[in-house]
């Protein structure tokens, strides 16, 4: 089949490079020149395991194309996928800019019949104004399906959970779509859902704001745990094994980030307020998250009373392991904190030194790998549990350290095994050492 997509993010080029590996002809369209350049030149714009050698297979197979051209992409393809950002707008919902400049796109340049699927995640009722803006400003009378197909990807394992989806969510009316649809989607082992678009849209929302909702639970837990005693490892997992709770999402932490749970919280009890209903529990999920985060440098404070010119390491700055993408990473408000206290900032993460290099600029200190990130600071706050953290050379991290003083937001270590090295080590929702 022939597809086009637009936007070549996390979701866009991800979904692209695994349609093309499928058989198909992907066109990715993007308006940043200098990805499209790179893509063409085997330079990836994210870090994923397994992208680079799909899209360089495809690239030199001439299954997969890139161009910054929108028209190209409308007019050689027969499905268009919008994979554009919506982030959040001012008041919290939102924003469709990129995804009306996408439709004005097609609009203006379509040639047959073709399917416009949105894989961003819009508010309910956005197929609807797709469908109005493309029928009202079409330029040529031909015939179009809007079809909703949310994306559910994780970053960190996106080409896996494209390539093995949980499921497939198909929202539209029409059947021609949805039998086109259901061919591109046939090598997929997974059962497809068709629904009504209105449903499609919201099934994103609901599952994103479920999922944030779980991990603010766990960590309110743990925050219990922490005043009353009781491990919420323990819990977690006593709870967890109830499959009608399941132990996913039941790791208490410092809060969660990046690009969908943040914004898409958000947007779900903002399309709620515009309707007239308050979304109270979501709404709640938001506010402990935004507590969470700045619990770790709350524990440190009770440790050291003035942090003014204290170097202070903090390893793992993306949002979580296996990417480098740093949007609403709680590392974010853990270095703002920090700073703020005046204290001297040392990170390191193995892959996310580029992006957050953008967002602190010269404002922390930005080091070789773990160790030399703790060398001659006064504690270690642990913030990403990237695998090489976890099996830290504990002799080691004591020695370079000038204080023991080891704060683990993801509970990496054992408690016992801390206090046996000497450390003062704080976690999350467990007994503190000190
Ligand atoms: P991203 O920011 O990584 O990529 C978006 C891309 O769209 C950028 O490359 C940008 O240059 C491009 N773009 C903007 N305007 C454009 C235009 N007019 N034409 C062509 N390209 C344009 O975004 P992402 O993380 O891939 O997310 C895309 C959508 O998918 C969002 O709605 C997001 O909520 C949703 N989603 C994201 C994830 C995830 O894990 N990142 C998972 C599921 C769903």
């Amino acid at each position: 089949m022939k597809l086009s997509v637009f936007g070549t993010g996390y979701v866009g080029l991800v979904s692209g490079a695994c349609f093309a590996e499928l058989g198909h002809e992907v066109i990715c369209v993007d308006i940043d020149e200098e990805k499209i350049e790179g893509l063409r030149n085997g330079v990836m714009p994210i870090y994923e395991d397994g992208l680079k050698e799909i899209v360089d297979r495809n690239y030199a197979n001439g299954n997969l194309k890139f161009t910054t051209l929108p028209a190209e992409g409308v007019t050689e393809s027969d499905i268009i996928f919008i994979a554009v950002g919506t982030p959040s707008d001012n008041e919290g919902g939102a924003d469709l800019s990129a995804v009306e400049a996408v439709v004005e796109s097609i609009a203006e340049n379509i040639n047959d019949y073709k399917i416009v699927v949105d894989k961003s995640t819009v508010p309910v009722g956005t197929g609807d104004w797709v469908e109005e803006m493309i029928e009202e400003q079409k330029e040529a009378d031909y015939e179009f399906d809007v079809v909703s197909c949310p994306e559910f990807l994780r970053e960190g394992t996106a080409v896996d959970d494209t390539m093995n989806p949980d499921r497939v969510v198909i929202g539209t009316e029409s059947e021609k779509a949805a039998e086109v649809m259901d061919e591109l989607h046939q090598d997929f082992e997974a059962p497809i859902l068709h629904t009504d678009r209105y449903s499609a849209e919201i099934i994103k929302y609901a599952a994103n704001a479920f999922l944030a909702t779980k991990i603010s639970f766990i960590n309110e837990i743990a925050n219990i745990c922490e005043r009353t005693g009781g491990n919420v490892q323990e819990v977690a997992k006593g709870i967890g094994s109830d499959h009608r709770i399941s132990d996913k999402f039941l790791r208490a932490g410092v809060g969660f980030g990046g690009a969908c749970f943040p914004k898409d919280t958000k947007a779900i009890v903002s399309t709620a307020a515009e309707h007239g209903y308050d979304f109270k529990i979501v709404d709640s999920t938001v506010e402990v998250n935004e507590a969470q985060k700045k619990t770790l440098v709350n524990k440190l404070r009770q440790e050291m009373s003035d942090l003014e010119d204290k170097k202070i390491a903090v390893l793992g700055l993306s949002f979580k392991p296996n990417t480098d993408d740093m949007r609403e990473a709680p590392s974010r408000t853990v270095v703002k904190q920090l700073l703020d206290d005046g204290a001297e900032v040392k990170a390191y993460d193995p892959v996310a030194m580029e992006e957050a290099e953008k967002i602190f600029g010269d404002s922390i200190e930005y080091s070789e790998d773990a160790y030399d990130a703790i060398d001659d600071t006064e504690a270690v706050i642990l913030v990403t549990e990237w695998d090489e953290f976890q099996n830290l050379d504990l002799d080691r991290v004591k020695e370079l350290l000038n204080n023991s003083l080891f704060i683990d937001g993801r509970n990496c270590y054992e408690p016992e095994k801390m206090k046996e090295q000497g450390f003062t080590y704080y976690s999350v929702g467990r007994k503190a050492i000190n």
